[in-house]
């Protein structure tokens, strides 16, 4: 096989077609079809690249756009392919010739502006609060969305605390807010600033930061992922020596931002990102007061394959005494979230997720929590769950952390 015209697909040249990453990937393993798989969609990507077939051949709009973007096939693969980099390449030539969809161009002009994602978000939060998005989940498509909703809930954690006392030497930490975790999932950031002070990080507010842009760059809609970026950018500027995220997906293009936007900016923007888990897992962390719960760990993609973050989570959830914590077999593939994937492909994300579902299930004993550190995951996985009756809770690994702290007495006396 020729190697790459164009650069952008020169992650795809040391692919000789052996076909190892084909059990890796979740889509190949839903429909048994080679053009769901790693191996049949680089194919499709070379002759894309090389003229041999048009942006709106049925057989790319298929395959590519059903592809998760998880990236499970690239630590499968004895060969080195960077497989995520020749998709970013090819969604993005695809957007360019044959636009965006009109259901994803709807929902990328929502999370482009922040009026209109506080907004909406904001309405979710007071339905939820209704208690009837509980009530109806379901595993219809109306009840998995409104599982999806219920999942964002608040958990016990504790109310408020007096803070702690923060040496002036103490790194500065920026947290990202993000769209979801800063609407429904609030309380997740104000766990990740409580346990970020509890292990001796001074954390600072930025405003007029916004959506980091992941879900533009997974459609392929570069502009639009840039113009967020260089918001993000400015309003960070060099305050803080690290930007805090507890969003798997938005850490992952938020150390990208150097190589989106091509600016040295954006490179001292990415090089200071870290997921909460990395800061915490720096500190040891603190360890806090028992739980003891039978606890699974489901890896987003966006943290293990794009951020390669493995361990530390593990080790947030290890600081935590009592917690018997399990990694299911499975755990480290893809739930079938993937952005605004499930909202767009919503068969094949269930197919997806029913496998991952299957094995909670099975799993003996059975979990009280399931733990992850990525919005979408969490939603998606929250609603299999409701909608398969199961009682698991989905949690942050910080809502856990957090919780031990509280139960530890950490939050009670100033420090
Ligand atoms: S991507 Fe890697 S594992 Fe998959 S067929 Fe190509 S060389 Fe083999
Ligand atoms: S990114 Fe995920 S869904 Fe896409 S080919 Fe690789 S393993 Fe399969």
């Amino acid at each position: 096989m020729p190697g790459s015209t164009d650069p952008r697909f020169a992650a795809l040249d040391p692919c000789v077609h052996c076909g190892f990453c084909l059990p890796a990937c979740p889509t190949y393993l839903a429909t048994g079809d080679e053009a769901d798989s790693p191996r049949g969609r680089i194919v499709l990507m070379r002759a894309l690249e090389r003229g041999e077939i048009g942006a709106a051949d049925p057989a790319l709009t298929q395959h590519i756009d059903a592809c998760l973007g998880c990236r499970g096939c690239e630590p499968a693969c004895p060969s080195g392919v960077g497989y995520g980099q020749g998709l970013e390449a090819a969604r993005e030539i695809l957007a360019e010739r044959r636009g965006i969809a009109p259901a994803a161009r709807a929902i990328l002009t929502v999370f482009s502006n922040r009026l209109f994602w506080r907004t909406l978000l904001t309405a979710a939060g007071w339905f939820r609060a209704t208690g009837l998005p509980a009530r109806w989940a379901s595993g219809t498509r109306l009840g998995f969305g409104m599982g999806m909703l219920a999942s964002t809930r608040r958990h016990r954690v504790p109310r408020s605390f007096p803070g702690f006392h923060m040496p002036h030497s103490a790194p500065t930490v920026a947290l990202f807010r993000g769209c979801v975790m800063d609407t429904v999932f609030r309380h997740v950031n104000e766990a990740t600033r409580r346990v970020l002070e509890a292990n001796g990080y001074r954390v600072v507010d930025i405003n007029g930061q916004g959506c980091c842009g992941a879900l533009h760059e997974h459609a392929g809609d570069r502009k639009g992922a840039e113009s967020l970026a260089r918001q993000n950018v400015k309003a960070f500027g060099g305050r803080a020596n690290y930007i805090v995220v507890n969003s798997a997906g938005c850490g992952a293009l938020l150390k990208q931002y150097g190589h989106l936007l091509g600016t040295r900016d954006g490179e001292h923007f990415g090089s200071r990102v870290r997921d909460v888990s990395e800061l915490l897992a720096a500190k040891g962390p603190r360890q806090g007061g028992p739980l003891p719960l039978d606890v699974v760990y489901d890896a987003p993609c966006h943290l293990q394959h794009a951020q390669k973050v493995q361990a530390e989570p593990l080790a947030v959830l290890n600081a935590i005494p009592g917690l018997r914590l399990r990694l299911l077999p499975g755990s480290d593939k893809c739930c079938g979230s993937a952005g605004i994937y499930s909202t767009l492909h919503p068969d094949m994300a269930r197919a997806v997720l029913d496998d991952k579902i299957r094995g909670i299930a099975a799993a003996s004993p059975a979990p009280r929590v399931v733990t992850t550190g990525n919005p979408g995951c969490h939603m998606h996985i929250g609603a299999g769950l409701r909608a398969a009756g199961l009682h698991a809770t989905v949690l942050h690994p910080v809502e856990l952390l957090d919780e031990s702290y509280r139960v530890g007495g950490l939050y009670s006396r100033q420090q």
